[in-house]
């Protein structure tokens, strides 16, 4: 209940925010939606029109396609945490822009510690930026898991909206979903181990 509190109370503060011009185009802000205790995160790059007008992520056809994802791995899109990097649309769905990014870190960092997740899944380059080196390329990392220091793992994967436009895209999208089952296992049962046995190296990889 303490997280939930928290979790509202900064979606609150992201609604109100405007510490970037993004903050004065958008209709709403789009802080993200889902369980507190949530083991998988997905993180998109940034709303885009009808997330606007609704104030809720992945609303549209990337929307379907990520539930269809989901489903896929029998799970449906309120048993995982979905939110962007950026919180509120780019003018015209352009891509955000740098100091939009900086400006907006903080709020994803502050979910990701209250929500804590097993899992993070990037959902397009931009999201994947903000925990791979620079140099990565989606089309050669997406689907292979990455261990983080914190001790979470996070798979970068294309964004559904690109998977919607290449059906190579989409065939990777599929196997990349189909591996995410056995990997929340595995990290389930290495933070269970955790706390009573030094960091073990998961046998994923
Ligand atoms: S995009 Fe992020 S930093 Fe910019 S106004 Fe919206 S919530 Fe604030």
């Amino acid at each position: 209940m303490h997280t939930l509190r928290e979790l509202e109370q900064l979606a609150a503060q992201i609604r109100t925010c405007r510490k970037c011009p993004l903050g004065r185009s958008r209709t709403h802000a789009v802080p993200g939606e889902g369980p507190a205790n949530a083991e998988m995160m997905f993180i998109g790059e940034a709303p885009g029109y009808y997330e606007d007008q609704q104030g809720r992520p992945f609303v549209g056809a990337s929307g379907r396609l990520l539930e269809r994802l989901l489903a896929i791995i029998g799970l449906a899109r309120e048993d995982v945490y979905i939110t962007n990097v950026v919180k509120c649309r780019p003018p015209g769905n352009r891509d955000p822009l740098p100091a939009e990014i900086e400006a907006c870190r903080p709020w994803l960092h502050q979910q990701i510690a209250l929500i804590d997740p097993l899992v993070i899944v990037t959902l397009g380059r931009f999201s994947m930026a903000q925990f791979l080196p620079a140099h990565a390329r989606i089309t050669r990392v997406h689907g292979k898991p990455v261990v983080q220091q914190d001790g979470r793992v996070v798979v970068p994967m294309f964004h559904p909206a690109a998977a919607l436009r290449n059906p190579n895209w989409m065939q990777s999208m599929e196997s990349d979903f189909a591996q995410l089952p056995q990997l929340l296992e595995e990290m389930r049962h290495q933070r269970q181990n955790q706390n009573d046995d030094p960091p073990q190296q998961l046998s994923l990889f």
